[in-house]
């Protein structure tokens, strides 16, 4: 199974979830958010086809990081292969982070019609839901970029059935998690 992907894995990430992390750069997305800093990875068609087999290669030659993230475009327009790779990214121990336009609650209506989402859903530890709304930016945000969009705690959030969201005063001046849930 293939991914399509805007660039390759990088590796160097400090600002896309906590600690040192490798990012999946999707490609293709059509929440179309203005003012949306990856126009480029709209398409459906531009980047690169990569197989999940060589991702996950790719993925288990990393040293020192805390996690992977998803990001793009929308990782939720290919929850299939996206799936594959969160759920290796697991058994190795990383955590998952996933950047989506969608909102959980679209999410889980989405999972009704096909059960793709929800294995995706099970192994991400946070999701970053929610179109990036201009008018609602703030710098100050944690990992995010607009006031609608939420940190969300999804084992929490599936094990109640209540959306949990992520304590940021957890986040400390050390720019580090204090509860080492946030890693598993
Ligand atoms: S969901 Fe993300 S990639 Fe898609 S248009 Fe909105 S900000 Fe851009």
């Amino acid at each position: 199974m293939n991914l399509r992907l805007a660039s390759e894995l990088q590796t160097d990430s400090i600002v896309d979830g906590p600690g040192l992390r490798a990012v999946i750069w999707t490609q293709g997305c059509s929440h179309n958010c203005k003012g949306c800093h990856n126009p480029q990875t709209h398409s459906f068609t531009d980047g690169f086809e990569y197989s999940v087999e060589e991702l996950c290669n790719d993925i288990s030659k990393l040293k020192y990081h805390a996690g992977i993230t998803f990001s793009g475009g929308d990782p939720m327009f290919q929850p299939e292969a996206c799936a594959l790779v969160a759920t290796y990214a697991k058994s190795l121990g990383l955590n998952v982070w996933c950047y989506t336009g969608f909102t959980y609650e679209e999410l889980l209506k989405l999972s009704e019609k096909n059960k793709i989402y929800l294995k995706f859903l099970e192994n991400i530890d946070i999701l970053v839901d929610g179109r990036f709304v201009l008018e609602k930016r703030n710098l100050d945000l944690l990992f995010r970029g607009s006031e609608n969009q939420r940190l969300i705690d999804v084992k929490e959030t599936m094990k109640t059935g209540e959306v949990t969201l992520l304590n940021e005063y957890e986040y400390n001046e050390e720019k580090t998690f204090e509860k080492d849930k946030l890693y598993i």
